[in-house]
């Protein structure tokens, strides 16, 4: 195996790399897709698009971004919204930790840089839920400045260019595959170069099966030339152990209001609303519940069989819900207790954030 620092290697030599670069970008200007945060080269665009892009597909980004950038068209436009209204538009499309921190990192930039998107690397990464991918992604592809990526798509075409003995997400992985990112990108068009080595990775070399007969680059592969493309990048083995959990979701109402909690900081899904809900135990449900929900909201009730089932997966978690109705509703709610409990009327539903069950809970209420 051979490592970018191996001097015999293609990726040492200058005429090489421009002869690369060359193949890449034509391919590029023929075969880029036409994505909305393309359009213009605006370092907000392209930071609220790369914060979309984190764990989510192209495709679901899409409408996402389209709907974000039409309500805050600009950093003031998000630095001066309610973080409620910011994560409603967020909504659905999870990690809500990014909606947070891009809120956050808008205002910074209003109150620390006039409004004016930073433009040294240091000040970049600064903000929150900026690393050096993003920082790298927005100063190249916006501005023209030259800073390698390293991603997801970008990782698994360099262990094969390379033919990368190490697992990519290991230490020295991580190193040599930087280092070569570094050495590909150019000062000329440095944003196109990495996009285009993006859009090989999504478009050509698939995880399994890679397109190689289309790649642009091929003759540059190692992993192509030794017929080992799919083969590579070494995977690591640890399997992520999945574990069943069982929760119920509580639905209590009066008239034209139910009750919604307000996910705390450090809970799951901070910041947004849920329905009350809590784990289970294995058995006894009934009478456990019942006083879950009296020392949560100060009610007492009464909880007839399920009415509703949903699934659904949180990180290692393969979560069962079950939604109750309860009914003979007493007493008063401990409204403005820390648990965030508040009576919330059935017209409110839709401006509220809710997490994504908490939603088909709501949209099935007012389906009834
Ligand atoms: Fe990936 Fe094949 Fe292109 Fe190599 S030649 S970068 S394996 S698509």
């Amino acid at each position: 195996m051979t490592s970018p620092s191996t001097k015999s290697a293609w990726w040492t030599d200058t005429t090489a790399r421009s002869r690369f670069r060359r193949s890449l970008l034509k391919w590029f200007d023929r075969h880029q897709r036409q994505l909305p945060w393309r359009q213009q080269k605006s370092p907000y665009r392209i930071w609220v698009s790369e914060i979309m892009l984190q764990q989510t597909q192209v495709a679901t980004v899409i409408n996402y971004f389209e709907r974000f950038i039409k309500r805050f068209p600009n950093v003031r436009a998000l630095a001066a919204a309610e973080l409620q209204e910011v994560l409603k538009y967020w909504e659905g499309l999870g990690y809500y930790r990014r909606a947070r921190q891009l809120h956050a990192a808008a205002r910074m930039v209003v109150d620390q840089h006039g409004g004016r998107f930073p433009q040294t690397f240091d000040e970049v990464i600064a903000l929150p839920g900026i690393g050096r991918y993003t920082a790298g992604a927005i100063l190249s592809i916006a501005q023209d400045q030259r800073y390698p990526i390293l991603e997801g798509n970008t990782e698994r075409v360099f262990a094969r260019l390379i033919q990368l003995g190490d697992d990519p997400k290991s230490k020295p992985g991580q190193h040599k595959l930087w280092e070569l990112a570094d050495k590909l990108v150019s000062r000329h068009r440095p944003g196109d170069v990495n996009q285009a080595l993006m859009e090989i990775g999504s478009q050509l070399c698939h995880v399994n099966h890679p397109d190689c007969g289309e790649c642009p680059v091929r003759r540059f592969c190692e992993s192509f030339q030794s017929g080992r493309a799919n083969e590579l990048p070494r995977r690591s083995v640890a399997k992520t152990k999945y574990e069943s959990v069982r929760e119920a979701a509580i639905i209590i109402r009066r008239g034209d209001r139910v009750v919604l909690r307000h996910c705390q900081p450090g809970q799951r899904w901070a910041d947004l609303w849920d329905f009350p809900r809590f784990a289970v135990p294995t058995s006894g449900h009934g009478q456990f519940l019942c006083k879950r929900v009296r020392q949560l909201t100060g009610l007492s009730v009464r909880l007839g069989p399920p009415v509703k089932q949903i699934r659904h997966a949180v990180t290692r978690f393969r979560i069962t819900l079950d939604c109750y109705h309860a009914t003979d509703v007493r007493g008063r709610l401990n409204n403005g207790s820390p648990d965030g409990i508040q009576w919330t009327r059935l017209n409110e539903l839709g401006q509220r954030p809710l997490n994504v069950t908490g939603r088909k809970i709501a949209n099935w209420i007012l389906s009834q």
